[in-house]
C-alpha cells in the first residue's frame, strides 16, 4: 500500500510521515531529502542548478538510500550520512531551483516508485499524489495557514541551533510555494481525489489518527 502525502513547506507532512509509518510499520520515504541530498551535492560543488548537463551526471551517479526505520529513518548519499546536512538553511533556500529540472526529477522519481515497489510506504513530498503513485491507495493534501508553518520551520531551525524571525520566514516559505507550485516539471498541486487536512489547529495525534484510519479502512476494504 502506498500513502500519499503532499502539502507546501511546513504543513506538517514530515512529523506526520513519521508517525503514521511507525504506527503502521510502513517505509517512510521523504522524497523531499532526496532532492535536498542533490542539492547538498551540487552546492559543494560549485554546479549551478541551470547546468543540466553537470545536473544530469550527479544525478545518476548519486547513490541515495534510506536507512533504519520511523520515526529514525537516515538518508545516505554515497558514503556519507547527510539527515542533518539536507537540513541547512543554504539547502533549504536552493532545493526548488535544484529539484525542478527534467532530468533530476526523472531519475528521483524513477528510484523513488522502485521503493514503492518493494514495500508498503508512506511518501511525502509535493507530486505524490499527481505523478509519483498517482494510483496511491490513500491520498492526503495537507495545509497550515503560513503563521503556522513559519512557527514549525522556526522550531525546526532552532533545534539546530538557527535563529530566524517569523517574518523572514514567511516570506521564505511563501517564496518556496511560489517556485514549486509554479514550475512546469510536477508542480506541487493536490491531487483530485486526495482528501484536504489543515493542520492549522488540528493536535498533532489527531492529524495522524486521520490518516492512519484511512489506511486501515482501505486495508479492510470498507
Ligand atoms: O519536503 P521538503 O521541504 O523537505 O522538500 C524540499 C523541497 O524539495 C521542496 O521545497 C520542493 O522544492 C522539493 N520537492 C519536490 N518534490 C517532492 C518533494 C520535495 O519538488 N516530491
Amino acid at each position: 500500500m502506498v500513502i500519499a502525502l503532499d502539502g507546501p513547506a511546513g504543513s506538517g507532512k514530515s512529523s506526520t510521515a513519521k508517525e503514521v509509518a511507525r504506527r503502521l510499520k510502513f517505509v517512510h520515504l521523504d522524497t523531499g531529502a532526496m532532492y535536498r541530498a542533490i542539492t547538498l551535492k551540487c552546492l559543494r560543488l560549485q554546479i549551478r542548478a541551470d547546468n543540466e548537463q553537470e545536473l544530469h551526471k550527479i544525478v545518476g551517479s548519486t547513490e541515495l538510500c534510506f536507512c533504519g526505520s520511523p520515526p529514525d529513518t537516515r538518508i545516505w548519499m554515497d558514503d556519507e550520512d547527510v539527515t542533518r546536512a539536507v537540513r541547512s538553511d543554504e539547502v533549504t533556500k536552493n532545493v526548488s531551483d535544484y529539484c525542478a529540472p527534467e532530468v533530476v526529477r526523472k531519475i528521483l522519481v524513477e528510484q523513488q516508485r522502485s521503493i514503492g515497489r518493494q514495500a508498503s510506504c508512506v511518501c511525502e513530498g509535493r507530486d505524490i499524489g499527481t505523478v509519483v503513485f498517482p494510483q496511491a491507495e490513500v491520498k492526503f493534501f495537507l495545509v497550515a495557514s503560513d503563521e503556522a508553518r513559519a512557527r514549525r520551520r522556526q522550531k525546526d531551525f532552532c533545534e539546530i541551533g538557527i535563529t530566524k524571525s517569523l517574518d523572514e520566514l514567511i516570506a521564505e516559505i511563501r517564496e518556496r510555494d511560489r517556485k514549486d507550485s509554479t514550475r512546469s516539471n510536477s508542480p506541487l498541486k493536490r491531487a483530485g481525489d486526495a482528501e484536504v487536512l489543515d493542520t492549522t489547529s488540528l493536535a498533532f495525534n489527531e492529524q495522524v489518527e486521520r490518516i492512519v484510519c484511512a489506511a486501515q479502512k482501505c486495508k479492510s476494504g470498507s
